[in-house]
């Protein structure tokens, strides 16, 4: 956004926030009232004249209501009052093609590039030497990044750097249990909402299996389009369909450069995936996160053998969370991996504990 010309600012997060925005709260999922609260903090702390700002919310046609998001946002910001009332919310796609080609070119790099360096850091830091390098080099090369997205070098050359500077980290070759991680969206990647899970498994033993933002779109995308055409948005479809190709065929180009830490760029195939969501009573014309985690959790199988361990996380009061914790004796009886359930309540009370026990002597599964 901010290449095209735009001031955009990224919202922080921090424990004292998280629990501040409790006090918006009357039931809905944790991430609309920390949203929210994150935006009033920053307005704050900036000095930024609130009827100046907007915040950037998505609009989204997924089922467990997401696209109340902005109005729900608003309202808190209403409620507040002291003239945060004044905040603008915007309803932005998550593609950002309502607001340029350019945009939705770079967005979605940015998304690619995000989640295979999280995958590479999961890959590498349970194995470093010197502990704290790998981290370091992620935030350096994020740094790196961000000038590129900015037009200041070209993409190509940032993530060359990137690489070498991965290239740098000594580490050792071994194997550790894989855990994979799948929930919530919001919780699954945001270290201050999941109180530092990544790092949790890898000091009890673990490699964490992550899942970048543009696999989980590809594995998504058929639903997507099967009801876009149902409502009879024709031309909406024929959209999505050509982006998916278009996009496709870019990552290829960046997912090679990776490939020696990641291995061969995996195959998903949305419609193998979906044979499995008969077992769970689940209609292809269903839609959210319930649905979603269904394929992930196959997809991860078939990619990445020898899985140990499966940790479900979820802010609370999230309706999909709970749909998805039912279901996960039988995904434990499908797939014979045990999974476990944290839910963050937006408490000091440190839920991650519990996986510990699991990975405690467990032996690597091949
Ligand atoms: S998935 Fe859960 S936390 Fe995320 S928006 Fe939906 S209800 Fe809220």
């Amino acid at each position: 956004m901010k290449r095209i010309g735009i001031d955009a600012r990224l919202l922080k997060s921090s424990e004292l926030i998280i629990k501040k925005s409790m006090a918006h709260n009357s039931g809905q999922c944790l991430p609309i009232s920390i949203i929210a609260q994150e935006a009033i903090e920053y307005i704050k702390d900036q000095n930024l004249e609130p009827e100046n700002t907007m915040i950037w919310a998505i609009e989204s046609k997924l089922s467990c209501n997401i696209r109340l998001y902005p109005q729900h946002i608003k309202s808190i910001l209403e409620n507040h009052g002291q003239g945060m009332e004044k905040t603008h919310v915007y309803s932005g796609f998550l593609t950002h093609l309502e607001i340029s080609l350019s945009a939705c070119y770079h967005a979605y790099f940015a998304y690619l590039l995000g989640g295979l360096i999280r995958m590479t850091g999961c890959r590498i830091r349970p194995y470093e030497v010197i502990s704290g390098e790998t981290d370091e080099v992620i935030s350096e090369a994020t740094s790196i990044l961000e000038s590129a997205f900015l037009g200041k070098k070209p993409l190509d050359k940032a993530v060359q750097e990137v690489l070498a500077k991965i290239g740098m980290i000594r580490h050792v070759d071994d194997q550790r249990p894989k855990v994979a991680l799948f929930g919530d969206f919001y919780v699954c990647d945001n270290d201050v909402m999941n109180q530092g899970l990544i790092h949790t498994i890898e000091e009890a033993g673990g490699e964490v299996i992550s899942t970048p933002y543009t696999d989980f779109v590809k594995m998504t995308l058929d639903n997507v389009i099967r009801r876009t055409v149902s409502r009879g948005e024709y031309l909406r479809a024929a959209q999505q369909r050509l982006l998916g190709s278009c996009l496709k065929l870019l990552e290829d180009k960046y997912y090679s450069l990776f490939r020696k830490y990641l291995g061969p760029q995996k195959t998903i195939k949305p419609g193998k995936l979906e044979k499995h969501l008969a077992g769970f009573n689940i209609n292809p014309y269903n839609s959210g996160e319930s649905y979603d985690n269904i394929l992930k959790i196959f997809h991860i199988i078939e990619n990445y053998p020898g899985i140990s361990l499966f940790v479900q996380a979820n802010p609370a009061f999230c309706c999909p969370a709970l749909v998805t914790e039912a279901m996960t004796n039988e995904i434990r009886n499908i797939t014979g991996i045990p999974v476990v359930t944290l839910t963050y309540d937006g408490t000091n009370d440190y839920k991650n504990d519990a996986i510990i026990p699991y990975l405690q002597g467990r032996k690597i599964r091949i």
